[in-house]
């Protein structure tokens, strides 16, 4: 089928004419129905012009100018195909009424919120550098006890409320000031575009979804806004969110689900059937476990795929993709995703999952497919998920089976591959280098990390203050943020947030899901050590090297149990030398440091099993260290630490 490259298709708006164009080579004629309003159950619902749109059998394009000012009226197309009409909103949609049916002619200059010409993207100098924070915006603001204002919970714009704190009390903060406190630079966000499952129409029946199910990949989702009838309330909404977290000196990536969408009966099918979607002998193909696989190497839909990462980035600001299931898409698509969006900057953020649900449903040959087999055809700049990392630290995501933070040391290759980025040839590589690893713990799917700990040691109380747990928690945080690659956690990991054992809220309640932070003040401990992890990792260097420098320098020492490493550092103006140490068993534990240079007499302990951060809580003297039990030890060379002290 012809394509075509130009990046034009959709509505064009200008103030006397606005210009529908649609790519469809298999029509047979296509016209586009406005209306007054995004749905037939509004006040002032009418039924306006339709106008034919002309064929370019040249490009595959149908077009038609319409003079006058149509600015903010909706529009369909009524697609005509093997003699069936479909009527469908706009495969380029960038504006859409109530639950995405009718599309909108947009003034997308008038969208902007107060100062958006001003916003600047909020980058780190290398994705190692970045510390991510994944969050749905229902359960960042969901309960009463982030302190957001009612009219805004659960909304796009309660990050723009700042000074909020715990149940509004006024002493501890939540929200975007709580998370600049946290020192975490970006936040992931679940799905923000437009997708099926919530009904806009009527928020007060709470419906909650992940949003796994796109509609409309370039329209943000209404049921964020304060008002899903109006396309330009949610658009304004989304960039104010995007601006308030780049004014507190955030990043914000967003979630973005390419692999298939909602169901087939969609706006791509009405518009050109059967063309964006694998299909193996008359049968959709099914990869993504969710009914259809979008053909990412199709020219129309990698051009679509590509279009729509550029438009979100440009258009809204934002600043770092994480691709659900990206072993659906083919390595030369998430390729020219890298190629393209370095062409505006090349400190976007670029992360997915390398995994299908399916791969037998794949439709694309195993060599094409964006799994860890294929990570050497990959930019190094497009990360995966160190799953084997995870399950390693942990056990496996949903059952009582226990890793390395409970005391299972069978898979301590991969947690010492997953320490190193899996980027050393030494341990189970597959990365090229560091900045293609996310090093995490925990996500939406599957148990918290704390429902997790709780169900390996058959423990029922999501409230508990158990100090073992806690403990197991703390191994794992000092795991994450001492190791190559980019670290990333689920949003209240730091304070043991719970969904009470729900392993698959993707459509469970606000109560489940929404972040309960009461629990940063129960959990204070908890989310001080996290906090001083961060602050470690931001000034040590090593720890974020984006090249395999730290990897090839790093001497490990291990006795089947304990993990101890050593990272020199030749960084101008930073700490020397540093010394990692894990025990994961219930005694003291000794082992010998080693290091590929020279080692220190004595050291600084700036972090135990009980604190983490910049600060010497006691010294020891030589190498021969005991680690208490269950606990993290992070040393600093005595000499650098006291230079630097001094210079302060
Ligand atoms: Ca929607």
């Amino acid at each position: 089928m012809i394509s075509y490259k130009k990046n034009d298709l959709g509505c064009t708006y200008t103030f006397d004419r606005t210009i529908f164009k649609v790519w469809s080579p298999n029509a047979s004629g296509i016209r586009v129905q406005l209306y007054k309003t995004g749905s037939d159950s509004e006040p002032n619902a009418q039924k306006l012009e339709s106008y034919a749109l002309t064929y370019d059998k040249n490009t595959g394009v149908w077009s038609v100018t319409v003079y006058g000012d149509l600015k903010n009226l909706y529009y369909t197309y009524l697609v005509t195909v093997n003699g069936v009409t479909r009527e469908t909103q706009d495969v380029y949609s960038k504006a859409v009424g109530v639950n995405g049916q009718r599309s909108m002619v947009c003034d997308l200059q008038e969208t902007n919120p107060k100062g958006w010409n001003a916003d600047k993207h909020v980058f780190v100098e290398h994705s190692t550098d970045a510390v991510i924070w994944e969050v749905h915006v229902g359960d960042f603001s969901g309960s009463p006890s982030s302190g957001v204002s009612p009219e805004n919970r659960g909304k796009y714009l309660a990050f723009t409320e700042r000074k909020t704190t715990i149940n509004n009390q006024g002493d501890i903060p939540t929200c975007v000031d709580y998370l600049v406190n946290l020192g975490i630079t970006h936040v992931h966000l679940n799905p923000v575009y437009d997708f099926d499952s919530v009904d806009e129409a009527h928020p007060e029946s709470g419906e909650y979804n992940w949003g796994y199910d796109p509609a409309n990949y370039n329209v943000p989702e209404g049921s964020y806004s304060s008002n899903p009838f109006d396309g330009n309330v949610r658009i304004r909404e989304f960039k104010s969110m995007v601006k308030a977290l780049h004014d507190a000196g955030i990043g914000v990536i967003m979630d973005v689900v390419y692999n298939h969408t909602s169901s087939t009966d969609s706006c791509f099918n009405r518009t050109v059937p059967d063309y964006y979607y694998r299909k193996y002998d008359g049968r959709y193909l099914n990869s993504s476990g969710c009914g259809n696989v979008f053909a990412s190497e199709k020219d129309m839909a990698r051009n679509y795929i590509l279009n729509s990462v550029l438009y979100w980035a440009e258009e809204y600001h934002i600043d770092g993709f994480r691709f659900d299931l990206m072993g659906c898409i083919d390595t030369t698509t998430m390729n020219l995703i890298r190629l393209a969006l370095d062409e505006i900057d090349p400190r976007f953020l670029i992360y997915g999952e390398p995994w299908t649900a399916n791969l037998g449903e794949n439709g694309i040959s195993f060599e094409d497919a964006t799994v860890k087999e294929n990570a050497f055809k990959l930019s190094s700049r497009v990360a995966m998920f160190n799953d084997s990392f995870r399950n390693a630290l942990k056990g496996n995501t949903d059952d009582a089976s226990i890793g390395y933070i409970q005391g299972n040391n069978h898979n301590i290759y991969y947690v010492i591959s997953g320490i190193l980025a899996c980027s050393s040839d030494t341990f189970l590589k597959w990365a090229k280098k560091p900045t293609q690893c996310v090093t995490y713990n925990s996500a939406h799917d599957n148990l918290t990390l704390w429902d997790k700990i709780l169900k390996s040691q058959n423990i029922t109380d999501y409230d508990t203050h158990d100090e073992n747990i806690i403990a197991m928690n703390k191994l794992s945080a000092a795991l994450v943020y001492t190791s190559q690659g980019i670290p990333f956690i689920l949003a209240g990991e730091e304070m043991a947030r719970t969904k009470h054992g729900d392993h698959n809220s993707y459509k469970s309640p606000l109560s489940i899901n929404a972040i309960d932070w009461e629990r940063v003040r129960s959990y204070k401990n908890l989310v001080e050590y996290y906090k001083g992890l961060i602050e470690i990792r931001k000034h040590y260097t090593p720890l974020r090297e984006p090249t395999t420098v730290t990897v090839s320098n790093t001497y490990f020492e291990t006795d089947g149990h304990c993990i101890a490493y050593t990272i020199p550092n030749i960084t101008h103006g930073e700490w020397d030398m540093m010394a990692i140490l894990f025990n994961n068993s219930h005694n003291v534990a000794k082992i010998t440091l080693k290091s590929h240079t020279t080692l220190p007499h004595s050291w600084v302990i700036i972090t135990t099993g009980d604190k983490s951060g910049l600060e010497e809580l006691r010294r020891i003297d030589g190498n021969d260290i005991n680690i208490p039990p269950m606990s993290t030890l992070i040393l600093i060379d005595d000499k650098s630490f006291d230079r630097l002290k001094d210079s302060k």
